[in-house]
């Protein structure tokens, strides 16, 4: 069976171009992906007869992509910490322990994903918490979808209570075992999670970057450099390392295909050896000015001499919104008080076609473009009364694309497909 989806088509490039076409069609074939897109009127001879979802003037665009997010974390957005340590102990750690029973990770890993997908987000690069089932939940649920996620039971085997800790042995041998059940398991890939340096020992830390090598394909996630007590932490952690970054650098962790959250706080040093061994940053503006971490600077990361690859990501339940509208509008806020102005295209762009990259999955996700997978969020530029009013200005695409970063949540999420399939549609209001 194919499928006709019409509406005001978008998608980005990672050259910087832009594909729109305002009365545009996307053409899915019966395996999920993209066959064709184009002018309405000129949709192939052959798809006249297909099944029509025809969305009028909204936009049709590249199912949004979240870099960086904690599962276990799904309903503790809003909990108060001090800052990153106080907030990990207070509140997160006693909510990620109740993880460690299936039967409950398995019926909140479905409210969790179906949020996602109420936000427009087809696809995540997730933590988990140290338990396997809770990975082992995770991995089923999204495979069900048919979602291209990618998560990894968290290792962290030191300064955190006893419930939410393992070993670094159990940790790599748990992480192997999801490997080998779920890694390229039809749009499943695996990532090796040691959670950060503060709880995890030389020896899990050295095991993490063992399993990164020899696990074809898979990618490693943790965080970096996010907090001024964490920081010193680390510092006395592990008191021959020159840096946060060179802890992880010491263990094989830095790589093309390693995602660091936060690095708001990065030497001239450090970014050097990020830049060097191409590891992402991934800049998560929701959880920076809530937990009061601090302003990451894409201009700083980012230096012609030695730019570093930046993700971005709602990191929930640190971050305060599931949406990367709302993700997209904080990280525009948060690089204005940082003296860069980037433009609401360039924001989309990181958020679809340049978060796939990171997350090496951009030859099945990220964009329209034909043989990819059809994983697309239709938007309403008009969703809300304020949105509507603010539209009646807008003169160009960015205009538009502008007011959804900033007044744009999930209410302006009309429907979310994956591989083509309708997951999630907006109840008539
Ligand atoms: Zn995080």
């Amino acid at each position: 069976m194919t499928l006709v989806i019409r509406g005001q088509v978008i998608s980005f490039a990672s050259d910087g171009a832009v594909l729109h076409e305002p009365k545009g069609a996307v053409l899915v074939g019966g395996n999920g992906h993209i066959e064709w897109v184009g002018p309405a009127n000129a949709i192939p001879a052959h798809a006249m007869s297909a099944t029509m979802h025809d969305y009028g003037d909204k936009l049709v665009m590249p199912g949004l992509i979240d870099a960086h997010i904690h599962f276990p974390q799904y309903r503790m957005l809003a909990a108060p910490g001090r800052d990153l340590l106080d907030w990990l102990s207070r509140f997160t750690f006693p909510e990620e322990a109740r993880y460690s029973d299936h039967a409950y990770a398995a019926v909140k890993a479905e409210i969790f994903l179906d949020r996602l997908l109420a936000h427009g987000t087809t696809t995540a690069l997730t933590f988990c918490s140290v338990h396997k089932a809770c990975a082992d939940a995770l991995f089923a649920a999204a495979e069900r979808r048919n979602m291209a996620l990618i998560t990894g039971k968290t290792m962290m085997d030191r300064n955190a209570i006893p419930a939410v800790q393992d070993d670094p042995e159990t940790g790599a041998r748990e992480s192997e075992e999801l490997y080998k059940s779920w890694h390229s398991k039809g749009r499943l890939r695996y990532a090796v999670t040691p959670r950060f340096a503060v709880t995890s020992s030389e020896e899990q830390l050295r095991l993490s970057g063992e399993l990164l090598k020899s696990l074809d394909g898979a990618l490693i996630q943790t965080h970096i450099s996010e907090s001024a007590r964490e920081i010193a932490m680390v510092k006395t952690l592990f008191p021959n390392a020159k840096d946060y970054t060179d802890v992880y650098d010491q263990f094989g962790l830095l790589s093309e295909r390693s995602l660091l959250a936060h690095g708001i706080h990065l030497s001239e040093r450090e970014c050097q050896r990020l830049s060097e061994t191409g590891s992402t940053v991934v800049h998560c503006a929701t959880s920076n000015t809530f937990l009061g971490s601090g302003l990451m600077s894409m201009t700083h990361l980012q230096k012609a001499e030695r730019p570093i690859h930046i993700g971005v990501g709602t990191d929930v339940g640190g971050g305060t919104s599931y949406s990367m509208l709302a993700t997209l509008g904080e990280t525009y806020k948060v690089q204005m008080l940082g003296g860069y102005k980037p433009t609401a295209a360039e924001l989309f762009r990181m958020a679809t076609i340049g978060n796939a990259q990171r997350l090496h999955i951009e030859d099945e996700t990220g964009s329209l473009s034909v043989g990819k997978f059809a994983d697309i969020a239709v938007i309403d530029p008009e969703a809300t009364p304020v949105l509507k009013s603010r539209h009646e200005l807008s003169q160009s695409l960015e205009d538009i694309l502008f007011s959804l970063i900033i007044l744009g949540d999930d209410r302006a999420i009309a429907a979310t497909y994956v591989a083509g399939n309708r997951l999630h549609q907006k109840e008539a209001a």
